[in-house]
Formats: structure tokens, sequence, C-alpha cells
């Protein structure tokens, strides 16, 4: 058992927060949950004009947000009087809103990559969605501005993103995930009501329909991007990816190379060729086109990811190795990493090193019940049968249906007797 780290009430030791106080947080501030304590990577004062980098690695940003001709804004919003305002008033407090968003750093297009958020920030976003709330309370939704409805439902994207949920017992970071999610759906399609031209709204919820698993509607705003603009890259890209994600790999691949001949090699196409290869069964043509990927830019995630999964299933355990290796100075924060590189050093029969990354992997997110098997599986390998059933254990803890685990645990008794 450990204790809850707002309230100290106990709780079961996978977990940091309980759930009423998760609840609590997230109902006192909506976009907390994706705030960064501290900074991983060097961010630049978004605040003042030509400005070079203020924060460095593992510092807290701790000074007020000002805008360059000294206000802060915070007191900015907070000035704002709902009840005094009439009709032009209000159309020019949504104008000044989406200045100070803009002014922030909060673009139209969602780019989950550009924010950093801190505590401060945090703050005013949420003042600027209750104030937005009140206003449409009082003016009963007025037509209009649909830039800011855009920019607050990328603000709920990127929470839903981002939000670092691993304190929290599993139904709860859904629930959190798909409220976040919904909210953001919400502000989408007012945003693509108050506008007829601009492909940005259509093909933001596109990509949020594509991280909801939800193809055909995602096909459909990527479908109605193109009918605005033929030759937009991004929305054929898109389209691309729910051909692939509803199974119809001929129509990928044709479109596929339309945008190879029309727009020229990248990243994404190379990216989308390997998992098109993959899909088909063609694991040394996946490769290959995932590494023309990660030639043009090596931080590709999931290209990054895919390949090693290959390798791993391939047996090719050393070179899976090193790959992690590269893959953990990049993203030491990524608990999927961690547990790669376990995996790959079980496999070479590095016992040691497997279970001091598989620690480092739990770590981060103790609720990845594959690490607790695989913990397990190399305890029982080293005859350390009762550290092994408690690590199944862990894993039965977070899914009590995981049969993998419940086999396992069984013969790990057997052999304790
Ligand atoms: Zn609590």
């Amino acid at each position: 058992m450990s204790s809850c780290l707002r309230c100290e009430k106990k709780i079961e030791d996978l977990f940091f927060i309980c759930t009423e106080c998760a609840q609590d947080l997230f109902s006192e501030n909506i976009f907390w949950i994706a705030s960064s304590p501290t900074i991983h990577e060097p961010v630049i004062d978004r605040y003042k004009e030509d400005s070079e980098a203020t924060l460095r690695v593992g510092d807290v940003p701790d000074d007020e947000l000002e805008f360059f001709e000294g206000k802060n804004t915070l007191d900015e919003i907070k000035d704002i009087d709902v009840e005094e305002l009439d009709s032009d008033d209000y159309s020019r407090v949504k104008k000044r809103l989406n200045t100070i968003l803009s002014e922030m750093g909060v673009t139209n297009t969602f780019e989950p990559d550009i924010y950093v958020f801190s505590d401060k920030d945090v703050k005013v976003f949420s003042e600027i969605f209750y104030l937005l709330e009140e206003l449409e309370h009082k003016f009963k939704k007025p037509k209009g501005e649909k830039n800011l409805y855009l920019k607050i439902a990328n603000l709920f994207f990127y929470t839903g993103m981002e939000a670092d949920t691993s304190a929290f017992e599993m139904s709860f970071r859904d629930k959190v995930k798909s409220d976040l999610f919904k909210e953001a759906e919400g502000y989408y399609s007012l945003a693509i009501e108050n506008s007829t031209e601009d492909v940005l709204p259509d093909y933001n919820k596109g990509l949020l329909h594509l991280e909801k698993d939800e193809a055909s509607e995602a096909k459909e705003r990527f479908e109605t991007v193109l009918d605005k603009e033929l030759d937009n890259y991004l929305g054929r890209i898109g389209l691309i990816k729910c051909y692939i994600r509803m199974g119809d790999l001929n129509k990928a691949e044709k479109e596929l190379n339309k945008v190879l001949e029309n727009f020229g090699e990248s990243k994404e196409i190379w990216y989308l060729k390997g998992e098109i290869a993959r899909l088909r069964g063609r694991w040394g043509g996946a490769i290959q086109f995932y590494n023309q990927c990660l030639k043009i830019d090596f931080e590709f995630e999931d290209a990054l990811t895919r390949k090693c999964d290959i390798l791993l299933e391939k047996g090719m355990y050393s070179q899976s190795n090193d790959i992690f290796d590269e893959y953990i100075k990049e993203f030491k924060y990524e608990p999927m990493a961690w547990f790669g590189k376990a995996k790959a050093l079980y496999e070479m029969d590095k016992w040691g090193g497997a279970i001091q990354c598989i620690n480092e992997a739990l770590a981060l997110d103790p609720q990845i019940k594959e690490a607790w098997v695989t913990k397990g599986d190399i305890l029982s390998d080293k005859k350390q049968y009762d550290l092994a059933i408690e690590s199944y254990n862990k894993a039965l803890r977070i899914d009590d249906s995981y049969q993998e685990a419940k086999e396992k645990l069984e013969k790990a008794k057997d052999r304790l007797e």
C-alpha cells in the first residue's frame, strides 16, 4: 500500500493519487493535468519579441506571464466583467481572448510539439475557457470568431493527448481522456459551423477522430478538406491514414503514390509506406521504409517503435537493443522505450540489465501490465519465484482477466513448492 499524494489516504501502490482527489483536481482546473512541472526541453520566452531560450532543461518556470508591454495576462482576463458587456463588447472580448492565446503561442493548427504548459499557462488557459463559457451563457452563443473556438479545441485536444495520467487508476485515465476529447470535438464543430472556407477546423477535427479510432468520421473530415483545397498535402495524408486504418491498403497505396508524384519524398510518406508493407507482412520492405523515414527525422517516434517491434519479433535482439539505446537518448521519459530495451536484453539473457530497464519503465508508468509479466518471467528464470509471484499479481491487479499472467502465476506457485 502507499498513500495518496494529496490526501494521504491509503491506496493501492500502483497509483499515486486516489480517484476522489483526481476528480477534485480535474473539476477545479480542466487543463492542470497537462502542465509540466519541469521543462524537458529548452523553450524560448514566447511572450517577448526576438527572445532567446530563457529556460534550460530541468528548470522550473516561475516568473509571471507578462506581455512585453507589461500587462499581466491573468489580470487582464480577470478584469473583464461579463455582466456589464453588451454584444459589441462581446465580440471585442472574444477578439481579445483570441489575441491573448496567440500571444501565448497557441496557434490554429494542432501542433502538440510546440506547446509547453507551465503551471501559469494552465491558469491562464482555464481562465480563458471559463470566461468564454460565461460569455456564451450570457449571450446565448452568438456566431463568429471561429479562430477562438479553434484554439480552445486545440487546447483540449492537446491536453487530452499530453495528459500524464500515469498516477491514476485505469478507469479514471480513460474517463479523463474521453472527457477532454469530447470538449475538443464540440469546439471543433463550433469552429466548423462558423467558417466556410478555412480547412483547419476540418483537418484538426479529422486528426481528433483518428486519435479516437473513428476512421470513417475522420475520412469525412479529410474529404471535406480536399473538397475545399484539392492540393492540400496534409488532408491527402490524413485520408491515406484513414484508408490504412480501414484496411483498404490498395486504395491507400494508390493515393500514396499520387502524393509522392506531386509532392516528392517526405518522412510521412516513407512511414506510411512502411505501415502498408508491415500490414501486408512484408517485414524487410517495412524496415527499409521506416529507415528512409528515420533518415529524414530520427525522432519520428512511430517509425522507431514499429521498427523495433519488428526486430524484436524477428529475433534480431542485439540490433533492436542498439536502436532502443538511441531511442532512450531522445525520449528518456518514454516508458515503452525502456520496456523495449528490457525485452531485448532479456532475450539476450542479460537479466540484470533487463531488470534495471523494466524497473525504469515501471517507475515511469506502473500500470504497464505486460511489463509486470516480463519482470515476473525474468525473476522466474532467476528462480526467485516469490518475487515473480508478486510481479504476476501486480499485473492481475491492473487487469484481473489477464490470462497470460494467470497461467504464469500458477506455474510460479507450483515451482515455489
Ligand atoms: Zn486523495
